[in-house]
């Protein structure tokens, strides 16, 4: 090559790598996938507390350093204000379930709908020295929830319904290893879980089922969250 051609071979080749460059970024549509978004997952325990499942549980969750949202039940608090405290010491969420949790009592009335949501706040604040504003319903409260929802809204409550569960209330007597495979199956394809588990007494295999199931939601990339 004769000498006087270089330059412009060089700026030949530069021109190249420039467009080859800026070409196929301006060709690149950017893709959202579905690893790109942050998924949660949110445990949620009702029905407790009791003495021993909800101890466990909480031994599980503290030993994994994980946080949980608990919808309790008041009339249950009596004897075990010391397991209702250690929630909230340790950084979980109490959220009101319902004093009783018979649904012909709760749902007989808007007054006596409130008047329960009353009487289980007052129980949360004066035993764990927090103001519950996350709220159950009890069976779920199908009938009548969207009323009812507002009523919760005016008095600072947001309501937590579920999108997956552990079949720990679905399925008599499962086992642990049942209950974390239903979690896992019941969560799958989803972004956002709010997993449903019971800590009240019949329900030991939940604890048990815990750390496997802590560790599924780890393993798939999960941020675990409380409200
Ligand atoms: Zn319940």
């Amino acid at each position: 090559m004769q000498k006087k051609y270089i330059p412009v071979a060089l700026l030949f080749a530069l021109l190249l790598v420039f467009f080859a460059h800026f070409g196929a970024r301006m060709n690149a549509v950017p893709t959202f996938t579905y690893a790109d978004e942050q998924k949660k997952v949110y445990l949620t325990f009702d029905d407790g507390p009791s003495t021993r499942v909800t101890s466990a549980v909480l031994d599980v969750l503290k030993q994994e350093n994980v946080k949980a949202t608990f919808f309790i039940v008041s009339d249950r608090v009596a004897g075990r204000e010391g397991v209702l405290k250690r929630i909230a010491a340790e950084g979980h969420t109490l959220g009101v379930h319902s004093k009783t949790h018979v649904y012909s009592q709760i749902y007989a009335s808007d007054k006596a709908f409130l008047a329960d949501v009353e009487a289980c706040e007052k129980v949360i604040r004066e035993v764990a020295g927090v103001t519950p504003r996350v709220y159950r319903f009890p069976g779920g409260g199908c009938l009548g929830s969207a009323r009812r929802s507002k009523l919760l809204a005016a008095r600072g409550y947001r309501v937590v319904r579920w999108n997956a569960v552990c079949g720990d209330e679905e399925m008599k007597n499962a086992s642990a290893d049942a209950l974390a495979e239903k979690a896992k199956e019941t969560s799958r394809g989803k972004a956002n879980v709010v997993l449903l588990l019971h800590d009240s007494a019949p329900h030991g295999a939940t604890a048990e089922a815990l750390p496997a199931i802590i560790g599924y939601f780890r393993g798939q990339g999960y941020e675990f969250c409380a409200y």
